[in-house]
């Protein structure tokens, strides 16, 4: 294989990995931040969760506090895969919006509650294991943040119009 020719094949596997794996190209390559507001407690946090190639842990850990069960103050790992999610979201308005948060992770006790209550609510939600929120983007229509998490095809996407809020999560890609 000549130079020319080991090029031509590097950029044709980088374009490769970059078709397979949008989400290690795109969000895994650069410094991540995020900004939160939570509807149901009022804390409110801006911050640096992720470099490239992997994610801070004194962050991650922060935000497993802000999105704990508010109701039974319970704590989970939120998957960090999620957060790209959001990362991702927020790039495609500026990058400098903040999430207002309904809800995060979810104990049993409380999605148990629930479902009782609502027909809406999952009874072996993701919320559960720390693998979907519910969120607006401060200043954005909800209808286009479902549009743009839809086309990230990075997992479920649900979009409640009454409450104003989109549900995403990493679990398969579907919709509804
Ligand atoms: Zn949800």
């Amino acid at each position: 294989m000549n130079r020319r020719e080991f090029l031509s094949t590097s950029m044709l596997i980088v374009a490769g990995l970059a078709l397979q794996r949008p989400d290690r190209v795109w969000a895994m390559n650069e410094g991540r931040s995020l900004s939160f507001c939570h509807t149901h407690t009022g804390e409110k946090l801006d911050i640096a969760y992720g470099y490239p190639g992997g994610y801070d842990s004194h962050a991650l850990a922060r935000i497993n506090y802000l999105l704990r069960d508010f109701r039974t103050g319970e704590e989970h790992p939120i998957d960090p895969k999620l957060l790209d999610i959001l990362f991702d979201v927020r790039r495609n308005f500026g990058g400098r919006g903040t999430f207002a948060v309904i809800s995060g992770y979810r104990s049993p006790k409380t999605n148990k509650q629930l479902c009782a209550r609502s027909s809406g609510v999952a009874k072996h939600s993701l919320h559960m294991v720390g693998k979907a929120i519910d969120v607006r983007l401060i200043g954005v229509r909800t209808k286009k943040i479902q549009q743009c998490a839809l086309g990230l095809k990075r997992g479920g996407v649900g979009f409640y119009a009454k409450s104003d809020f989109v549900h995403l999560d990493t679990g398969r890609v579907r919709h509804w």
